[in-house]
């Protein structure tokens, strides 16, 4: 008989869930977590990224503010105080895990899991057996494979900084580049992005990822076309040696050039489970991996990278493996947004993908500098896209940039995923003085 029903390795978004729902079920469940409870998006991903976001935003709304009449100055930012109370914040977090993992009575075990049989895991010398095994160890951000590449900071260490830097690159393109250049531009420090492509967020829908580019460049962000090709520390500073052939000092480089899952040491090539190409383990529409009793899910698989989609995974595994459903995640119509500024939030198709499906699309457009910034210097445009399938005309697609875009986003998704069409848009009565009510009203395609 093993000791375990259930042992999860990695008590991140995907972990916990699944250790804290299969408890409940009444199975007896261990998680073994080596870094911090809650993972990536508690302690180095989503929240302590939100919480600098709102920080970042404020120097703008105080500039905003004059136009209001309120003459408002930032007298002192103390980079301290708000690294500190977001730790103070997180560590609250951490508590509040401990006891929702205690209080369903799973086991934590604190140290590092390695898979070491079907249904043997070693934590820091102790092995323990389980009917089955979750590996949900998540991602880990990589470097460039450039020299010099050691004096990055990666997107763990950023949340950490002793100080923030007077000038810094941000190295990448994505999610975590765009974000993490706002908050240091609004915070103050000179700050540029490093695009080997020279085109931010690829992937999203290319108007709507061309206008998020050009109003996030309003900000006195600097955007370089070129990668590193080499870092030296010069004294205090870093000379960062570019492939255009320029170069740049700066105080501080961070790397955040994408992720890739986090199997150091796992046991993985030795249990012989196999890896894709790309890296991420693979897995059957159930996730196991081809190790019978061995599942994989989250960051660790060739799946969005998202809190909520790892979290409905390890729902769906419970439901599959416990429930005995006959029934798979639906990865269709996630929605996504990036907290650049101004924000960029999507759900469906682009434009470009049903176009590669074959799909005979009306796009409608529009764009307006919202109502709060009329009275304000600000030039911030937002804009607000609808890809409709011409045949059905179900909106298959919709795509924004501008404040609030996330949680405006979030409403259209159950709409899309409601199978909504562009007439049920149209009878919908908006509400007014509002950005949103402008995806109820446009009437005419742009194509
Ligand atoms: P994780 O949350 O990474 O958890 C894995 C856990 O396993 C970790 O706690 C790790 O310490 C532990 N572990 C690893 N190896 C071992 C081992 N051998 N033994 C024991 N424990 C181990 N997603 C969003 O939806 N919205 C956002 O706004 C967002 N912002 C992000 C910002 C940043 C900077 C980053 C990096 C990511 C962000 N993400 C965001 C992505 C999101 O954080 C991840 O998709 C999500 O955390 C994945 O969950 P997971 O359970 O697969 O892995
Ligand atoms: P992304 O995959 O989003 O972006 C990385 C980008 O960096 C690539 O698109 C590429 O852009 C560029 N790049 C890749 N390799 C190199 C290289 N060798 N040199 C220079 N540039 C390179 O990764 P992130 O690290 O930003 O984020 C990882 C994941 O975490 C995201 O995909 C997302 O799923 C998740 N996340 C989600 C967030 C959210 O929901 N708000 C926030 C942060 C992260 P190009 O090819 O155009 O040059």
């Amino acid at each position: 008989m093993s000791d375990f029903d259930l042992f999860v390795i990695g008590a991140g978004s995907a972990g916990v869930r699944a250790s804290r729902m299969a408890a409940a079920k009444g199975l007896k469940v261990a998680v073994a977590e080596s870094r911090y409870l809650g993972g990536t998006c508690v302690n180095v991903g989503c929240v302590p990224k939100k919480l600098f976001v709102y920080g970042s935003e404020i120097p703008h709304m105080i500039e905003d503010a004059k136009g209001y009449g309120f003459d408002l100055s930032v007298n002192h930012f103390s980079w301290d105080t708000l690294r500190n109370n977001k730790t103070k914040e997180i560590e609250r977090l951490n508590g509040i895990y401990q006891k929702l993992l205690d209080n369903s009575g799973v086991t934590t075990i604190i140290g590092h899991a390695k898979l070491i049989g079907k249904n043997q895991v070693d934590v820091d010398g102790e092995t323990y057996t389980a009917d089955k095994i979750l590996l949900a160890t998540g991602g880990w951000p990589v470097l460039p494979e450039i020299e010099g590449k050691e004096h990055c900071v990666n997107s763990n260490d950023f949340f950490y900084l002793d100080t923030l830097p007077k000038k810094v690159l941000v190295l990448g393109s994505g999610y975590i580049a765009v974000e993490f250049a706002g908050i240091l531009n609004g915070l103050g420090c000179e700050t540029t992005i490093a695009s080997r492509s020279g085109k931010l967020l690829r992937g999203f829908d290319e108007s709507t990822r061309s206008f998020a580019q050009t109003e996030i460049l309003k900000k006195n962000l600097n955007l370089i076309a070129a990668q590193p090709e080499k870092i030296t520390k010069q004294a205090d500073k870093f000379h960062v040696v570019l492939s255009n052939g320029d170069a740049i000092d700066v105080d501080l480089v961070v790397s955040a050039i994408g992720r890739s899952p986090n199997i150091e040491n796992l046991g993985i090539k030795e249990q012989g489970i196999r890896i894709a190409d790309n890296g991420y383990i693979e897995v059957n529409d159930q996730y196991e991996t081809n190790l019978s009793g061995v599942y994989a899910l989250g960051d660790l698989i060739d799946t969005p990278q998202l809190t909520p989609v790892a979290l409905a995974e390890a729902m769906m595994f419970l439901k599959q493996q416990y429930d005995k459903q006959d029934t798979v995640l639906n990865y269709d119509n996630i929605a996504t947004a990036v907290f650049s500024q101004p924000s960029l939030a999507t759900v469906g198709v682009t434009e470009e993908q049903a176009l590669k499906q074959g799909i005979d699309t009306q796009i409608f457009e529009s764009e307006f500098r919202a109502l709060r910034l009329t009275i304000t210097d600000s030039t911030e445009r937002t804009y607000m896209k609808l890809v409709v399938d011409k045949k059905t005309d179900k909106v298959i697609g919709a795509h924004m940039v501008g404040e609030h875009a996330a949680e405006i986003i979030q409403g259209i998704a159950i709409a899309i995923k409601a199978g909504a069409t562009k007439s049920i848009f149209d009878e919908t009565i908006g509400i007014h003085p509002s950005s949103a009510e402008e995806f109820v009203t446009m009437r005419t395609p742009s194509n």
